[in-house]
């Protein structure tokens, strides 16, 4: 790295220690300032579908190309992502210790390939990733190598003749720099994509202690637990080095090729250790690296990563990447999955507004089983293409998603699952309940980014700032509603208790001061006579009682709340049988707090796990429970209606002159795990549309099946039944 850019880099680092040792929170809101505006590549917006092809080191000479030229091609690729350098180079580079694939003599495979792509009219984005070393290099300079807890430089786990390198040190900072200026400079790429960017776990080497302790005051933490001071500084200034890195290499390459940018493999949902807020502002495109199932995990699980880019993207191009492998922990990265869990999976992505990139590891064909299907995916999307190009989703719905609450906030009172349990359950809910409904970043609650919903849910959102309670209160104050569980709001940003809920004024209800669980045995008695057919209970008319959760937040009303349609029937043995005898059978102590406030908000706060408990058990109860919830304080007449047998991820859009609905397929034994076998068709489905004011239909036109069934339009509501179908169909209306 330049001395220039070193020495402005460490500044930036300080920068970011005094926020740290302040007790903010790098880019909280209203502390952080706004990133100099940069100007997004012409071409982030052009294509539609993406090819990866990742060169394996023996590739060189042992692989077809123009077989890969030619199926970009069949496929209607536009857009290609292709093996350049970092851990191998497919070029010959002439920086210092960039290692050649031994295979790859006096060719330039990656050059070749680019010429190729170029000669289709494909965007080109070289693939560099920096993960891992070889023995020459820890020779000339050892501190290039991540150090483990134990003070050893560590081996790489997979590749045992190789190193893997510090992703916050001079590795990434000065070695790939230059790697990265070799490959714009030679063949001024549209981009260049970086995988395993970001460092392989902790790092102890020298760089990353001395940096640390400089910018924090802290030695680097041993612990995971949240309330460590040290812990909490290393997860922000962990990002502080990245940000910088990726800055630092984004104007690098910028520098050569003005119309381009870097692509870091990054971010995600609640989860994700990089602030999605920052990523938004900083990235012109995004992939969403999440390639498959694996383990227990619903097919709307690919929809999901659309929505939580979108929260921090905004309307910039969202891509998804997907494998034709199968993805499970023991990583057959050279597998081929099922074509229908493949189409599923894929047309989920769609239907929550990504883009689709294949990946393909290696450029010998060991298996041609995904060749075919990711053909006619491909070249479906190409024809659908006029109708994927989304403006905007009109979703009216909202789940709130909180990586401070994730960072922070050391867990539900003992609850099992993490922060993002409570999460899952509403999605399941949500997509069960056929809402169509998008995400919201907890850190992005303006007024500006919250217009389009009417209904905001927070799942155990715990850590919240007072600011964001504040942005959260004006929300129903214009008429929003919310629906809350658990212990949101009773941590500050810091995941540190408050002595009350933050939106205590909202919910009613004030923290009693301790939580109950795990509870066995619990009930809740569902109040006919006192709160008839009250819409919470919707679909539960002729049940005296129902399950609770596991966990309960012990709270007091602070407002006058008569007639509570749930209340708590306390937990009570179940053995011996013979004790299994409700002690208090009835009492009067809520369990859901629903308000109407001045000015037409609404309020549901569930003082208990519902969520969490419906993501743990699906209890078709709870289903109800939620969305009753969210129907009660929604108050409206959703966007679209699908009345049907099956279960359906709805999604609605519009486009610049038309109207998308998606009915994607989820009916199948292997909805939550293991690969899908076999497409089973939904039954028929009436569709009712909510036209947006002034739109009037022109025409109409169903993608998958191709057919044109009549339609009618009174006044704002559409109207048309949707045949039979197996994955997925997309209502196209023109309007
Ligand atoms: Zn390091």
């Amino acid at each position: 790295m330049p001395e220039l850019t070193r020495r402005s880099f460490i500044k930036a680092s300080a920068v970011a220690g005094a926020a740290i040792t302040l007790g903010r929170v790098a880019g909280a809101p209203g502390e952080q300032p706004q990133p100099a505006p940069r100007t997004s590549p012409s071409w982030t917006d052009r294509p539609m579908r993406w090819a990866q092809l990742t060169l394996v080191e023996n590739d060189p000479g042992n692989f077809d190309a123009g077989f890969w030229l030619d199926y970009f091609r069949r496929t209607h690729s536009d857009a290609a992502c292709l093996s350049a350098g970092g851990c191998v180079a497919y070029y010959p580079t002439q920086v210092p210790f960039h290692h050649r694939s031994a295979w790859l003599g006096d060719r330039d495979v990656f050059g070749e390939l680019v010429a190729g792509c170029r000669g289709l009219g494909m965007v080109v984005v070289a693939r560099t990733d920096p993960h891992a070393t070889y023995d020459d290099v820890k020779a000339a300079h050892p501190d290039w190598i991540a150090v483990g807890a134990d003070g050893r430089p560590r081996r790489h786990w997979a590749s045992p003749e190789m190193w893997v390198t510090c992703g916050l040190g001079p590795y990434n900072f000065e070695f790939m720099t230059e790697v990265k200026r070799e490959i714009m400079s030679r063949y001024r790429v549209d981009g260049i994509f970086i995988n395993r960017w970001d460092g392989a776990g902790m790092c102890y080497c020298e760089h990353c202690r001395a940096n640390f302790r400089a910018a924090s005051g802290f030695d680097l933490p041993r612990t995971d637990d949240p309330r460590d001071p040290a812990r909490r500084a290393y997860v922000l200034w962990r990002q502080e080095r990245l940000f910088g890195l990726w800055r630092l290499w984004d104007a690098e390459v910028r520098k050569i090729n003005p119309d381009s940018c870097v692509i870091p493999n990054t971010g995600g949902g609640a989860a994700s250790s990089m602030d999605m807020k920052r990523i938004g502002e900083l990235a012109p495109t995004l992939m969403a690296d999440r390639q498959s199932r694996r383990g227990l995990m619903p097919v709307w699980a690919n929809g999901k990563n659309g929505k939580e880019y979108r929260a921090a993207m905004g309307g910039k191009p969202i891509v998804g990447i997907f494998s034709v492998g199968l993805d499970e922990a023991y990583r057959w990265k050279d597998a081929v999955q099922a074509p229908e869990e493949t189409r599923l999976w894929v047309a989920d992505g769609i239907a929550n507004g990504m883009r689709p990139w294949f990946t393909k590891f290696g450029g010998a064909i060991n298996d041609p089983r995904w060749l075919k299907p990711v053909e006619e995916i491909y070249a479906w999307c190409h024809g659908a293409e006029r109708y994927l190009r989304n403006e905007r989703p009109l979703a009216r719905v909202a789940i709130v998603y909180s990586q401070q609450t994730a960072w922070f906030y050391p867990g539900e009172r003992g609850a099992p699952g993490g922060v993002e349990d409570a999460a899952l359950g509403w999605y399941q809910a949500l997509v069960e309940a056929r809402v169509p409904f998008e995400m919201v970043h907890d850190r992005l609650l303006d007024a500006a980014r919250l217009a389009p919903f009417k209904t905001l849910i927070l799942p155990n959102i715990a850590a919240l700032s007072d600011a964001q309670c504040d942005q959260l209160r004006q929300f129903v104050r214009r008429g929003g509603g919310l629906v809350a569980t658990s212990e949101t709001s009773l941590c500050d940003e810091w995941g540190a208790s408050r002595r009350d809920f933050g939106l205590a004024d909202l919910f009613g209800a004030s923290w009693g001061g301790r939580s109950e669980g795990p509870m066995h045995n619990a009930y809740l008695r569902l109040e006919h006579e006192s709160a008839p057919a009250h819409p919470l209970l919707r679909g539960l008319e002729d049940a005296p009682r129902i399950i609770h959760g596991v966990w309960r937040v012990e709270v007091a009303a602070n407002a006058p709340y008569p007639s509570p349609p749930l209340t708590l029937i306390p937990p009570y043995p179940d053995l011996p049988m013979e004790k299994v005898y409700a002690r208090q059978p009835r009492t009067d102590i809520p369990q859901a707090f629903l308000r109407e406030l001045p000015g037409g908000g609404r309020v549901a706060y569930f003082p208990w796990d519902v969520d969490r408990t419906y993501w743990d058990v699906l209890a078709v109860d709870h289903g109800k429970l939620l969305r009753n919830a969210v129907f009660w304080a929604t108050n409206e007449e959703p966007p679209v209606t699908v009345s049907g047998p099956g279960v359906l991820d709805v999604t609605i859009w519009l486009q610049r002159s038309s109207l998308t609905v998606h009915l994607v397929n989820l009916t199948n034994p292997m909805m939550l795990k293991g690969p899908i076998r076999e497409l089973i068709p939904v039954g028929e489905q009436k569709v009712r549309v909510r036209m947006p004011a002034g739109l009037t239909a022109r025409g109409l036109r169903l993608l998958v099946s191709g057919s044109t069934p009549e339609f009618r339009q009174a006044g704002e509501w559409l109207d048309l039944t949707v045949p039979p179908f197996a994955a997925h169909e997309v209502v196209a209306i023109d309007v």
